[in-house]
């Protein structure tokens, strides 16, 4: 009954824009962070520019609030200009329907008191306590093989490494194997495949895969609920450790302390680690220093964005295995256009073919610019500041943050000069805006390196061909 009324208060557009924002929610988190903290969140009511959302403990809540209250509210403006506040509170239960030992658990009241510790114990205590742990188990995606894996230039390396792990019996190849590299690039999609892998050639072995951010998610209840003994001893007593978005934890100091434990323990004992991050070790701002140095000890492999070639052949590989027929010059327009990552590029192909199913004719280049419009522009757009410098570093080999430092050196003030040159030629920032970019420097400064590198191209050639190199790359 109360459900229902709930749901009746609710227009149908609001209902729509909910489901709107949570496939945003969904696309800009991942779904492993959906599922863990956003899942749950109801919508309760919409009134007078005020939206109000439940969520079932008060732990999730706080959590919400704190991580993903300010998306979650622009993302409601968006959808409605009325909207000009929202809250979250904790779901009150209904008694009659829930079971009594679920409902100690879920309800905030005795669950926590009033400092945040623990009430509950004996037979209740028992439920806090699995949940606190959990059951460790990994959740791969069944789509996530190597098989299902297309391996090109941007990618061999970490392909190949996590291939040597996944296939290792006794020896450990190299501890641990750290694969970074930007969003959508599959580093995940690896991981998971040497989850499978592992679970077919070697089923005694104990492999738990999990994010960084579940990792203390699930220390955080264990400190919660006393548990940190348990949690110590399940982590290492695995045989492989999979952490993914090892960036999540930067800034965290008590959870990096146990992370950091949990990491020499089993190195000591001799099992794998295996760690991805959105940057290499040394770039993970926010992270310890030993912290960061461990990280490296192992091998380093990033995956590279990818190139038009990759591109194709995962649409090609997405298309076989669907068997699904399409105008192979679609694919190879799509290759062309997404550039920005593998996610998008599935999006794109999904989409296109969603809308022709749907309207049933086949896809054409006219219907796929039109169903991917806004998609497209997106990526028209799509060179960056960050991105010119991260190509220019990686090209230069040095530092992302070199970009940013005072340093003069000539071996990172050149490349750094390089990198402004192409900001100024390729986005339509303003010499101070790229000035700001560039660690706040002036924008005479920034006007000076764009003089210089123009001057120096005329005589050095191996500079022009840097140059042309990386605004091609860039512009790809
Ligand atoms: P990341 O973890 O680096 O953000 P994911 O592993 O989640 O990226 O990859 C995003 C999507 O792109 C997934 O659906 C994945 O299967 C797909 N993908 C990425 N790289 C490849 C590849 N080389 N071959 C096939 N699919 C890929
Ligand atoms: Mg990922």
């Amino acid at each position: 009954m109360a459900a229902e009324e709930m749901v009746n208060t609710l227009s149908t557009e609001d209902q729509e824009s909910w489901i709107r924002i949570q496939d945003s929610l969904k696309a800009e988190y991942g779904e492993a962070t959906y599922n863990s903290w956003l899942k749950n969140i109801d919508l309760k009511e919409v009134k007078n520019g005020h939206v109000t959302m439940t969520l079932p403990t008060k732990f999730l809540r706080d959590w919400v609030i704190n991580n993903y209250a300010n998306r979650i509210r622009q993302l409601w403006c968006l959808q409605n200009k009325e909207i000009q506040s929202i809250d979250i509170h904790v779901r009150e239960i209904q008694p009659a329907k829930v079971e009594e030992s679920s409902r100690a658990f879920v309800s905030p009241t005795t669950l926590v008191d009033g400092q945040g510790k623990t009430k509950l114990n004996g037979a209740n205590g028992v439920q806090n306590h699995s949940e606190a742990n959990g059951s460790l188990k990994s959740q791969l995606d069944p789509r996530f093989t190597f098989e299902n894996f297309v391996v090109g230039k941007s990618n061999e390396l970490a392909h190949a490494a996590a291939r040597r792990v996944a296939e290792a019996k006794d020896n450990i190849p190299f501890n641990p194997l750290y694969i970074y590299g930007g969003v959508g690039l599959g580093k995940t999609h690896l991981m998971h495949a040497i989850g499978h892998a592992i679970a077919e050639n070697s089923p005694q072995k104990k492999v738990l895969y999990l994010s960084a951010e579940k990792f203390m998610f699930r220390f955080i209840s264990a400190l919660r609920y006393k548990d940190t003994m348990n949690f110590k001893e399940q982590f290492r007593s695995v045989d492989v450790l999979m952490i993914d978005d090892v960036q999540f934890i930067s800034g965290k100091e008590s959870t990096q302390e146990e992370f950091f434990h949990t990491f020499n323990a089993l190195v000591d004992q001799n099992h794998q680690i295996i760690i991805s991050g959105d940057r290499s070790p040394t770039d993970l701002e926010g992270m310890e220093e030993r912290m960061r140095s461990r990280l490296g000890w192992g091998l380093v492999a990033d995956i590279h964005p990818t190139d038009y070639e990759l591109r194709l052949g995962i649409l090609q590989s997405k298309v076989e295995q669907g068997n699904i027929s399409i105008d192979p010059h679609i694919l190879e327009f799509l290759a062309h256009k997404i550039t920005s990552n593998v996610r998008e590029l599935e999006g794109a192909l999904n989409r296109v073919l969603a809308y022709s199913e749907l309207v049933g004719r086949a896809v054409t280049l006219e219907s796929t610019q039109e169903v991917l419009r806004d998609l497209l522009r997106a990526n028209d757009r799509r060179t960056t500041i960050e991105e010119i410098q991260k190509k220019v570093a990686e090209h230069f080999n040095i530092r992302m943050s070199d970009m940013h430092s005072a340093r003069r050196a000539r071996a990172v003030a050149r490349p750094r000069q390089v990198a402004m040159y192409l900001a100024k030629q390729l986005t339509s920032r303003s010499l101070p805006e790229i000035g700001r970019k560039f660690g706040g420097r002036d924008h005479t400064t920034v006007m000076h390196a764009v003089r210089k590198i123009d001057e120096l191209q005329v005589d050095d050639s191996s500079l022009a061909e840097d140059i042309d190199l990386l605004r091609r790359m860039l512009e790809n």
